[in-house]
Parts: C-alpha cells; structure tokens; sequence
C-alpha cells in the first residue's frame, strides 16, 4: 500500500530529485539500522556519515567559490526533513558543518572562508557548536568561558555542556569572553574556531569532555567540555575583530531554526507512516483498526499537522532565499514544529498500543527524540519571545 509522500507542494522538479535521491539514501543506509543501533546508544557508523560527505549534505547551501553546491535553503530542508525521517541523529550531523560554515561564510575573513569552508563543505572538517554553558543555555550572551590573547594564541579557560557531537569533531566552534570589561555584556563574546583531534580521548588535561547521558537522540554524544588552559591560533578568531561573537551567532539563527524545524517534520512523517502501516495490519475485534474512525480520524490529524509544519518549514526556507529578513517565520516554524513532532509521535504510539511502548518498535524512537526539539536550537519559550517581539514591534 503506498505511503503518502506529501511532495511539499509546488516543489521544482529539482527539489522533487533531491528528496527522492536523500530517500533513497536514506532508506537503504539508514533505516535498516536506526533502531537497533538507538537501543543500543551506539554511535552513528563513520562510513554514514563519510556516505553523507560524499553526497554533499554538508556544503548544500554554500557558495562552490568555497567548495559549496549553492543550492537553496529548501533544498536543505528537503534533505534534512529526509534524513531526519531515518533518523533524527543521522538527520544532525549536518547541523553542525552548516552552523559553523554560516558563521564563516557571513562573517569570516577571506583567510578564514579559504581556510575552513571547502573543508567544512567536503566533510574533511568535521564541526561541534559549543555554544552552551552550565549556567547559560537561553541566555547566549551570559557565557562565562574565557578566552586570553597570548602571542598568536588564545588561552582557553572555561566549561561548555552539551557541545553534541564534541567527540568527532575536528574543530569546535565556540563562544568565549574576550571583552569582559565591555559594558554592553553582548559586547564581551568573541567566536573561536578551536581546533582539536577527534576521539573519545580529547585532551587532557587542557580539554577533558564526558558524555552526558540522554533519553534520546542517540547516535550522537553531547559532551560536557572543561578548558583548562586549552591553546588555539589567534588566527581563528572569527571575523579577526573580537568583542562579535554575539552578533556573528545571532546571523545563524535563521538557517539553524529552520534546518531544525526540517528536522522535526521528517521525526513526524516517519512516526506517522508507522502508525498509518501499523494500523493496516493489526486487527483487533476482527477487523484492522484502521477500520475504526477514532483511529483513522487519529491519522487524519497527524497527516494534517506533518503537512501544516512543512509548509511553514518550506515558507521559511523560500523567505530566507530572497534575502528578507525571517526570523518570524524560522521561529514560527521551529516552535509548530517542536510541539507538532512531539504530538503526532506520541499519537503515533498510541496507534501501536502496548507495542508502541516496546524498544522492539521505533515509535518509541520517535517520540523520545522529538522531545528534544522543543528544547534545543532555542527553547519555544524564546521562540515565542522573538515572535511576540515582532508581531509588537508596530
Ligand atoms: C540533546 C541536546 C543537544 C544539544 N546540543 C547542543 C550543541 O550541540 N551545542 C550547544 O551549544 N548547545 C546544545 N544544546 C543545548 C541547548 O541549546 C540548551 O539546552 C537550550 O538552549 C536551553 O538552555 P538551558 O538548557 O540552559 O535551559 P535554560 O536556558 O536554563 O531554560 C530553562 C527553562 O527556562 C525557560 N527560559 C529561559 N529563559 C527564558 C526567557 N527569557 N523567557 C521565558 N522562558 C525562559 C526555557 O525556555 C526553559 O523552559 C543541546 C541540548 C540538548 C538537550
């Protein structure tokens, strides 16, 4: 029986070949393990992930002058929407290499764009965002981790948490205080791409890291990071300008919402295929439960609520192609698409019944990483804040 496969409506035959092709990826490398692998909490294989470098999904958005395929933020979305579908982690490592070129790529010197965006594009340069603190998460300019000019270094001291993927990674992509006098606190943050070897060994005992435990979203670790004294080139500052770093992260807002919001969409679709094929299967009282209206009313709304999140997610996506400014509408589709992933996923295990709360089924997969859209990437709580703060701004 064939799977409803929304095509976003009014995609170009371009767009149309992306997803089919992500899909294809995607079902073949992806799907076959997600689940034993999350039950597992084992890591994503590095040859997906090589496979994933290899078809571009890192440099999509970038300009080819440094190694990018300048394709537009849709088609992003379609290919973060697809992999996510397969899942959610295999669906986040490209967050990162986008973040951290965005932030090269607007605010990067030449030097700089050279030096780390064909690598962040082909994958040669695998990237963490520790951006976080123990006591400052929302509030992204409250940081306190310290960075001191020494020579032609930068002298680390300080914590981040939750850095995802910190083991991996080749370089962090970090927020530090290099102005603390500066009256204005946004004033005091500068962004520094920190170099480092991948492994679960880091650096000690200038830079240790430990996971932190997860109810979901496995495949990736997130890492607390300590900075004892850790060294990096001065020459990785980013912009060459400190006392930016602030304004420099809030230019990535816009692609990072809207890249997340992609993600919760596929987390939705695939708990909603389950629930639709489940619900064709079983039979309960002699009949497939399908049959019954409550149920099927149940995947009628689901379908609804995928389908009003991605074209949001889409409407975003195209805002953001022509240059305007669309934090209202990233926002607007990170937090409809938080709270619709979480709902659909839990609606999609009530359809599996007691199976659905099995580790032997994925809907429980689903619904424990949808959680964590409405947390990460900013909080709902601030997505309705930057949204409440345009509607008023008159
Ligand atoms: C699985 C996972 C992966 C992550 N990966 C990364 C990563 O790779 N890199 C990284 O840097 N970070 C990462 N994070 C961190 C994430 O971005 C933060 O958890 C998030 O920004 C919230 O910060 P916090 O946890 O400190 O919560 P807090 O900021 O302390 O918020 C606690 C509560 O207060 C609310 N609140 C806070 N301020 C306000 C306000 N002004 N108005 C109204 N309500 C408010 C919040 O909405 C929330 O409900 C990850 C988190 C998770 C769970």
């Amino acid at each position: 029986m064939p799977i409803p496969n929304p095509n976003g409506g009014a995609l170009t035959e371009e767009h149309v070949q992306i997803r089919e092709s992500v899909r294809d990826f995607a079902d073949r490398e992806v799907v076959p393990i997600a689940n034993e692998l999350d039950n597992k909490a084992a890591e994503i294989p590095d040859h997906v992930v090589r496979k994933m470098a290899e078809l571009g999904y890192f440099g999509l958005i970038f300009s080819p002058d440094y190694g990018g395929s300048g394709l537009d933020t849709l088609s992003m979305a379609i290919v973060a929407e697809e992999l996510s579908r397969a899942w959610l982690s295999v669906g986040s490592v490209m967050t990162r290499m986008i973040i951290t070129a965005s932030l090269v790529q607007a605010n990067g010197t030449e030097e700089q764009k050279k030096k780390f965006l064909p690598g962040l594009c082909t994958g040669e340069i695998l990237a963490a965002a520790a951006f976080t603190e123990p006591d400052a998460g929302s509030d992204a300019a409250g940081i306190k981790c310290r960075a001191v000019r020494k020579g032609d270094q930068y002298v680390i001291n300080g914590e981040k948490t939750w850095c995802t993927w910190a083991n991996k990674a080749h370089l962090l992509c970090t927020t530090v205080v290099t102005n603390p006098e500066a009256v204005k606190k946004h004033n005091r943050l500068s962004i520094l791409l920190i170099p480092k070897e991948p492994g679960d060994g880091f650096h000690p005992p200038q830079l240790a890291g430990s996971p932190i435990p997860t109810i979901g979203y496995k495949g990736m670790n997130s890492y607390s990071l300590q900075f004892d004294g850790y060294e990096a080139p001065a020459e990785n500052l980013l912009g060459g300008v400190e006392g930016k770093g602030f304004y420099q992260l809030m230019s990535t807002y816009e692609i990072a919402r809207i890249q997340t919001a992609a993600r919760a969409v596929g987390v939705a679709q695939a708990a909603f295929e389950a629930a639709l094929r489940y619900s064709q299967e079983r039979t309960q009282f002699g009949k497939p439960i399908s049959d019954f209206q409550v149920i099927g009313h149940k995947l009628a709304h689901m379908a609804t609520q995928v389908e009003a999140g991605r074209q949001l997610t889409y409407h975003a996506a195209r805002m953001k192609d022509t240059g305007k400014r669309c934090d209202l509408e990233a926002g607007m589709a990170k937090a409809f698409c938080a709270e619709m992933a979480e709902h659909v996923t839990s609606e999609a295990m009530q359809v599996f019944g007691g199976y659905g709360y099995s580790r032997e089924f994925p809907a429980q997969r689903f619904w424990r990483d949808a959680r964590v859209f409405r947390i990460f990437e900013g909080t709902s709580e601030i997505q309705y804040e930057v949204i409440a703060k345009r509607l008023l701004e008159g």
